[in-house]
């Protein structure tokens, strides 16, 4: 009994000293699922904040195992923040491996990032991972749009300024200066993909859907007959054919998924193979938000004129 009351005693010592605002430096504790979303807080929190991510941008954001270490990150977190959909399906386990109720779901230290952004492939109907599509609530890749970022920003601007009230100035201070960097790199965007609107991409999974909505071009078609599921040779022999009628220029794909496909692929409708990043510090020189755009837009802009 004294030894249960004991070890209840030293658990909840240790919790108050995990969670309280003075430990590290007063800084406000933050993890986020992606890169690109870790880069955000950071822009918007700078010195006030100090921020963890846990998925490598080297590996398919769906599919990543949480290690231990990300667990006590998560279990000394302030404020957790993710894409929401079906991007993160390692979520939830990982919430309730840190035990924090705060930081799950709906809880007020938990930040679904999808809000106020508009989907797309929201689909119509029964949702069903049966047939392995792992984007049943709608296409989840929506950071690839620097307009969904813009949003993004705002919602994590009123969480930081809810939460940490004390620091409200700067964090709205630096919302607002990142924004305009933002914006004024946008136009500078729009302008350069001016002669590529209308054109067509294939892409390996659907994940350069924002991108492409952004650049007025198409991304239709995919390696993978659904997401999630790798390529068949008979849906391999029908992108060949579209490949060929529609006189398509470039395949998109990230650095994770095989490449041996997509080179036979290109080879046979003699495409070139663009490598797009999908999170920050995935390829060389998408180092933070604007640059991650930059590197992405100038490549594509370039496989497509
Ligand atoms: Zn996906």
């Amino acid at each position: 009994m004294f030894h249960k009351i004991r070890t209840l005693f030293l658990l909840g010592v240790l919790s108050i000293t995990l969670t309280s605002p003075l430990h590290a430096e007063a800084k406000l504790q933050i993890v986020a699922t992606t890169t690109t979303f870790a880069d955000l807080a950071r822009q918007i929190g700078r010195d006030k904040v100090n921020v963890k991510s846990i998925a490598s941008p080297k590996f398919n954001i769906h599919f990543i195992q949480p290690r231990p270490s990300d667990v006590r990150n998560t279990a000394r977190a302030d404020l957790f923040i993710f894409t929401g959909l079906d991007l993160e399906a390692w979520v939830d386990p990982l919430l309730e491996a840190a035990g924090k109720a705060d930081l799950f779901r709906g809880g007020p230290r938990n930040v679904d990032l999808s809000l106020g952004i508009r989907l797309l492939k929201v689909p119509r109907g029964n949702l069903s991972r049966a047939s392995g599509d792992i984007h049943v609530f709608g296409n989840p890749h929506y950071a690839m749009n620097p307009e969904n970022i813009r949003i993004v920003a705002g919602t994590l601007l009123l969480k930081l300024k809810e939460i940490d009230s004390a620091n409200a100035h700067d964090y709205e201070a630096n919302a607002r200066d990142f924004i305009s960097r933002l914006d004024q790199k946008i136009a500078g965007w729009k302008a350069l993909s001016d002669p590529i609107r209308g054109k067509e991409v294939i892409s390996y999974h659907d994940d350069f859907e924002y991108m492409a909505d952004f650049l007025g071009i198409k991304a239709e078609q995919f390696l993978e007959p659904k997401p999630g599921i790798p390529p068949t040779p008979k849906h391999l022999q029908f992108l060949e054919r579209y490949g060929k009628e529609n006189h398509i220029r470039a395949i998109a794909m990230p650095t994770y998924y095989p490449k041996g496909p997509v080179e036979a692929l290109a080879k046979r409708i003699d495409a070139k193979v663009v490598m797009i990043a999908q999170h920050i510090g995935e390829l060389p020189g998408t180092d933070d938000i604007l640059s991650f755009f930059d590197y992405n837009f100038s490549q594509m802009t370039e496989a497509l004129r």
